[in-house]
């Protein structure tokens, strides 16, 4: 059973071809982020335009890869929201053309889900489940009763993970976007500022990331007017060392709120080697009952395989979408305020 999958919510367009939800025959991605850098994020008329640019090429190499034809396809899958709208438009456009000429069934994705799936290539899943899904647009906690049914139990109240690295990159000079970078410098420096760690100690499993995004500017700014020069290890890993506190912190939180089998850590943020060392710890430690599955690291940027592994699974939920399906830039899961003693009965 073989899905074609479709990714463009953002700057990367993206063609897989995906065997029974699981394996992966071929996965093109053709990123854009060298035409994105000098304006220091996506800007999103380029990014439609490059989309189109791509998609029918990406088509042809997913399919030349995996050596499948038209006619081997069980459906067609496609990213339809979150993301940019003239972005999602492209992905959207070509999976309906594809599934209209070769009468194959259109199944609708939420990114997000896709994210999450990526951690299922080398692993079973088992419910219940919680999924931190880290990335460049949402930082968010996610609790799945059963098989298809996600329930936002957490989430940032304004800044993403992703989104906080990428602009305090930009004041260190990196080049967008910029995580890995902040990333493999934290590794060489150690916490010495000691930046705030917003809403860690709240009994709820809310994230909040733009306080430290400005005390981080602030002293850089500061250090630059007194003509003094800060260590950029040092900067990155106090950085980083507070929003993996906050991160682990609240999904031990939520983990002790909600017992389940299984965590999964997905999204672009996922790949950051502090962030994985530190939740592998601290589950051993609070959590050794749970088990942690991460996404692989090539997998956690956008990528149409994701996009077919959530989208086999919405094929056999039943989710069909019709020639109307439409692009839906705010899509999110359902955000949930239940009690979690009554959500674990
Ligand atoms: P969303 O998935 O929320 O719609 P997006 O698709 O733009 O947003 P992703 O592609 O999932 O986001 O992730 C990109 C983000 O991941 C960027 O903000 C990037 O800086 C960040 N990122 C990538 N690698 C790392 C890393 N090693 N450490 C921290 N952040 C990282
Ligand atoms: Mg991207
Ligand atoms: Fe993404």
């Amino acid at each position: 059973n073989l899905i074609l999958a479709f990714e463009s919510s953002c700057d990367e367009t993206s063609v897989a071809v995906i065997e029974d939800g699981q394996k992966i025959l071929s996965n093109i991605v053709a990123t854009q982020i060298l035409s994105h850098q000098r304006f220091g994020g996506v800007v999103p008329e380029v990014a439609s335009r490059h989309h189109i640019e791509q998609i029918t090429k990406c088509i042809d190499k997913a399919l030349n890869e995996a050596a499948v034809d038209y006619d081997d396809l069980s459906a067609v899958a496609v990213t339809y929201g979150p993301g940019l709208v003239g972005s999602l438009l492209v992905g959207v456009t070509a999976a309906k053309m594809v599934a209209w000429a070769h009468q194959l069934p259109l199944v609708p994705v939420n990114h997000m889900a896709g994210h999450l799936y990526a951690a299922r290539f080398e692993n079973q899943f088992a419910y219940p489940q919680l999924a931190l899904l880290v990335s460049g647009g949402h930082t968010e906690l996610v609790y799945m009763a059963s098989e298809h049914e996600y329930e936002i139990i957490g989430e940032t109240r304004d800044d993403a993970a992703g989104e906080a690295y990428d602009k305090i990159g930009r004041v260190l000079g990196v080049n967008y976007p910029a995580g890995k970078t902040i990333d493999e410098w934290a590794a060489k420096g150690s916490d010495t500022f000691h930046f705030p760690r917003a809403m860690e100690k709240e009994d709820n499993y809310d994230f909040s990331f733009s306080g430290l995004k400005s005390a981080f500017i602030n002293t850089v700014h500061n250090a630059n007017q007194r003509g003094q020069k800060l260590d950029k290890y040092d900067l990155a890993a106090s950085f980083q060392q507070s929003v993996v506190d906050v991160l682990a912190e609240k999904t031990m939180r939520a983990l002790s709120d909600y017992p389940v089998k299984q965590l999964i850590l997905a999204g672009g943020v996922a790949a950051n080697h502090g962030l994985r060392k530190r939740l592998e710890r601290d589950l051993k430690e609070q959590h050794p009952e749970v088990e942690l599955l991460m996404a692989p690291l090539k997998l956690c940027g956008d990528n149409a395989a994701m996009i077919g592994a959530a989208g086999w699974v919405n094929y056999l939920h039943g989710d069909r979408a019709g020639w109307d399906l439409n692009a839906v830039p705010g899509l999110s899961f359902a955000r949930s305020n239940a009690n979690p003693d009554l959500a674990i009965k």
